[in-house]
């Protein structure tokens, strides 16, 4: 068995050693990678190399597929003897570690390593991993005057051009990295003793499996043996506690005992899985609902996040609405028309998606949203940079009813219910609205149209926009459906 430790194995131990261990015994029982994961390992490297602009005129000595991770050593030595004094993806290897810096920059007859993040900010995993390049290139034999991480500056604002260095800011972590090698030692240390030992560790499920990231064994160390309606689901509750109730074999939220000190949306929701009983509260959901007045309609909205921005005036990682979804709240609803608008995906389009979106809400005295704050903070946040129509978003802002709140505040609980727009339709005994749509999330729709922003392909174009235009339908739908469900629950 390989006994080869690289910086992603090295932070996988740090992490858990039983993940380090089957990471590297097992790792055909991986979990399938979600597209959400794959689009943040995407963005790390579009960022990555977008920071290798800082230092143009470097040589990328990066391997195509870790096999080759060898040719990738003995092309940076060769690159270092030969002279270069920028190198991307430099590789180095001592002592059976690996380890990969993004940039190197020969400063007189020192280096200076570089590490990118896609991040806004450096956490604790970050200086650790700067810890091990530090001690692991230094060992190698190279002289290093320090480290620094290259991260997005979420005070940075985008003019028509981008420019990089207000975009990246460089922080010198060399005496973070410093005060760490010690632990960097400690971790190498047992990560080697896991790998030497013959039998996966016993290490039972806990915190440590989505911090600092979501672990890819999950399923084979059991989380989705996990029932529905456990403790993991239940609201207002610290993380200690669920992990305190799971360590005593309490998992379902019915299995708590009944001196615990629940909050009162706890108390209902314990209550109504004991009992398996729905909770309606009528007069809650009436006065709820009375604060909807015609002219009304369901309104759904999109939103994007791009790393880099993309329009003037964007930060990273700042939320554009990009498309919205509405029907009008009628008698013969049958009889109304899903109208979508899209924006579309041309520079600097939010003004006049925001005019159209204005237009088209403004004669409306209720909007109908389902949990959608995200989205309309996003719609706030375009104030700043239009406040001309500050007026109009506030009056639409003010003009929300949010059925969500509705379930939230515990007005109406069913033991089944989770929240999600699309299986909520379902508890009211309505078919649940289909979920054949190639997005599957809020913020896979949003990747799609940052593709279509960015690449334009004419004829997937095409298709990605209808797809966004099912999906929003498909949110208006349930959206009705939840409402007509609320509405039936007073009606008797
Ligand atoms: S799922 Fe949790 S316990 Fe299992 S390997 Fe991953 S981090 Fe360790």
């Amino acid at each position: 068995m390989s006994t080869l430790l690289s910086k992603s194995t090295f932070i996988r131990s740090l992490q858990c050693q039983k993940s380090l261990f089957l990471y590297k015994n097992y790792y055909h029982l991986r979990d399938e990678i979600s597209l959400e994961r794959q689009r943040i390992f995407e963005r790390g490297h579009e960022v990555g190399k977008l920071a290798q602009q800082l230092f143009p005129g470097g040589i990328d000595v990066g391997w195509e597929s870790p096999k080759e991770y060898k040719k990738s050593v003995q092309l940076t030595q060769e690159r270092i003897l030969k002279g270069d004094k920028i190198i991307y993806e430099a590789a180095f290897l001592w002592n059976e570690v690996l380890v990969a810096a993004d940039i190197i920059v020969k400063e007189g007859d020192t280096w200076h390593i570089y590490e990118v993040k896609s991040s806004l900010s450096i956490s604790e995993t970050y200086y650790r991993d700067a810890a091990l390049q530090l001690y692991m290139i230094s060992k190698s034999g190279l002289k290093i005057s320090g480290i620094s991480m290259i991260h997005l500056n979420k005070n940075y604002i985008r003019e028509q051009h981008i420019d990089l260095h207000k975009l990246f800011k460089i922080e010198d972590v060399t005496q973070e990295a410093e005060l760490r090698i010690g632990g960097v030692i400690m971790g190498l240390i047992e990560a080697r003793n896991t790998l030497n030992q013959n039998t996966i560790p016993d290490i039972r499920i806990g915190p440590q499996c989505d911090n600092p990231y979501t672990c890819d064994f999950k399923g084979y160390c059991g989380w989705n043996k996990i029932p529905k309606n456990s403790v993991f689901e239940l609201e207002e509750i610290e993380e200690e506690q669920v992990w305190t109730f799971y360590n005593q074999n309490i998992v379902r939220i019915e299995d708590i005992p009944a001196d615990y000190p629940f909050t009162i949306t706890q108390k209902i929701t314990w209550q109504s899985r004991l009992t398996n009983e729905v909770f309606i509260n009528q007069d809650e959901i009436s006065s709820a609902l009375d604060q909807v007045i015609l002219p009304a309609a369901f309104l759904d909205i999109q939103v994007f996040r791009p790393a880099v921005p993309l329009t003037s005036g964007a930060h990273p990682y700042k939320q554009i609405p990009f498309g919205f979804g509405m029907k009008n709240l009628t008698l013969d609803s049958d009889n109304q028309k899903i109208e979508i608008i899209l924006a579309e995906p041309v520079f600097d389009f939010e003004e006049s998606f925001l005019k159209r979106f204005i237009s088209e809400t403004a004669h409306l005295k209720s909007l109908i949203v389902f949990d959608k704050k995200r989205e309309l903070r996003a719609l706030v946040q375009m104030t700043e940079r239009f406040p001309q129509y500050t007026a109009e978003i506030e009056k639409t802002i003010n003009a929300t009813v949010d059925l969500a709140d509705i379930f939230n505040r515990r007005h109406f609980y069913h033991p089944k219910m989770n929240l999600n727009l699309r299986d909520m339709p379902a508890i009211f005994g309505y078919e649940n609205v289909s979920n054949e749509n190639q997005f599957g999330s809020d913020s896979l729709a949003g990747t799609a149209f940052e593709y279509l922003y960015r690449d334009g392909d004419l004829l997937q174009a095409i298709e990605i926009k209808a797809l966004l235009k099912n999906y929003l339908k498909q949110d208006i739908e349930a959206l009705e459906l939840i409402y007509r469900g609320l509405t039936d629950t007073i009606d008797h």
